[in-house]
């Protein structure tokens, strides 16, 4: 029977969702935005592995302008020295399907928005208010609209405040005590890195990952830094502390525009206490950059949102959570962990570290386990 949905939130899993409804179902659907626009100026890159590029590839992410993406074969260890420890070939995860893509998340946004922008997209949507009404939910904004839905599927990110209208107690993100920094370069400096790969450099306390984001190979940039407490103002003593300290060559890199944000993740993944309401992405489970899975993950759980509503088993019985919190104990176990082995300060622990890497990476078992079963390969 036809439903009528009310995404809130288009960011990359509100959006993924509202594609797959609009392409392959007659259900009638909103995505409610609260921003006035789209947020297309802030690009930092995104990777995604064939996990999350098998599914778009089905609202023809494959037909996407060649020029605006990249297909890097290879991920490259490096001290911050820039001295090369070893390197893992990601193509091998690759398949006829999908393969291991990098771009700019902007790009991927107006990717997603095209086909559902003017017809099923409203801005400055700040929900107000909700009750039930027999079978279904009626959502007050504050703009004195409203909409009478049989489903809300909260997609508005890690701070989601859908939460806080349906859970009588919302647990509340938690800082990591890291920052990340984003800087878009034209040219990879003196660096002793590949224009093709993804270069994934570890310090101590800080670890930088550059890889290119479109064919006319501009680079993105992420420097993690462990820091107390978040202030932005601080972040050029705080890169000139941690990173160029430990490498003067990154200097020139540095001089760019910085920007910078707090790292946060979810402490507990929580159900929902409502079968008329579902949690997708940030909104079900922010996790750390250090597995680059959030947006990954974002469209898996669209994805499996859009199944549920195809066979019709969103209001019924259904392990959505039960699954998906599986999956995101998996994704989360692995970001932890890489989150702290990219990070140790102690010159020893980095060796013994680099040495495990140099014996993993080429462990067929173990690179199987450790990405294979995020990648689903
Ligand atoms: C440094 C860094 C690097 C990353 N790198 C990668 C990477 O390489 N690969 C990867 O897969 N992931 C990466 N991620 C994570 C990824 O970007 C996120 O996990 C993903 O964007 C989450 O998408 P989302 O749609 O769930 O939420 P969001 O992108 O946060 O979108 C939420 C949307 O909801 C809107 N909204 C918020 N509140 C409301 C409201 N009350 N009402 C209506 N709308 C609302 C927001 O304006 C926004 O448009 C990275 C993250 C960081 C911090």
């Amino acid at each position: 029977m036809k439903k009528k949905i009310a995404i809130i939130g288009a960011g990359i899993a509100g959006l993924t969702l509202a594609n797959f409804i609009k392409k392959f179902t007659e259900h009638e659907f909103m995505v409610y935005e609260k921003e006035e626009s789209l947020s297309l100026e802030e690009g930092y890159g995104i990777q995604l592995a064939t996990n999350s590029v098998k599914i778009l590839n089905q609202i023809n992410f494959n037909k996407i302008e060649k020029e605006k993406i990249f297909n890097p074969n290879t991920l490259v260890f490096y001290s911050l020295k820039n001295e090369k420890i070893c390197d893992l070939n990601l193509s091998k995860f690759n398949n006829v399907e999908a393969k291991y893509t990098t771009l700019q998340r902007s790009t991927l946004i107006e990717f997603l928005k095209e086909n559902i922008y003017t017809q099923h997209l409203r801005f400055g949507k700040k929900i107000k208010e909700v009750s039930e009404l027999k079978d279904k939910i009626l959502i007050k904004f504050e703009d004195n609209t409203n909409d009478l839905v049989d489903f809300v599927i909260a997609a508005d990110g890690i701070f989601s405040s859908t939460r806080s209208f349906f859970e009588k107690k919302k647990i509340e993100p938690k800082f990591k005590k890291a920052i990340a920094a984003r800087i878009i370069i034209k040219s990879k400096y003196d660096l002793n890195i590949s224009e093709d790969n993804i270069n994934l450099i570890l310090g101590g306390n800080c670890h930088i990952v550059i890889y290119p984001i479109n064919q006319k190979k501009e680079l993105n940039l992420v420097c993690i830094m462990r820091c107390k407490k978040y202030d932005p103002d601080s972040t050029k003593q705080l890169i000139q502390n941690l990173v160029l300290k430990q490498n003067p060559n990154f200097k020139n890199i540095f001089d760019n525009e910085i920007k910078t944000w707090p790292l946060y993740f979810t402490p507990k993944i929580q159900p929902s206490s409502n079968k008329k309401v579902f949690y997708i992405g940030d909104a079900f489970n922010g996790f750390l950059p250090t597995l680059a899975q959030g947006a990954g993950q974002s469209i898996e759980s669209a994805f499996e949102i859009f199944n549920l509503l195809t066979k019709d088993r969103l209001d019924k019985e259904n392990n959505y959570f039960e699954n998906r919190s599986k999956r995101a104990q998996i994704i989360r176990s692995r970001s932890n962990f890489n989150f702290f082995a990219f990070h140790f300060s102690s010159k020893v622990m980095q060796n013994i570290r680099n040495l495990f890497l140099k014996f993993l990476v080429k462990r067929r078992f173990f690179v199987k386990r450790y990405l294979g079963k995020v990648y689903k390969n």
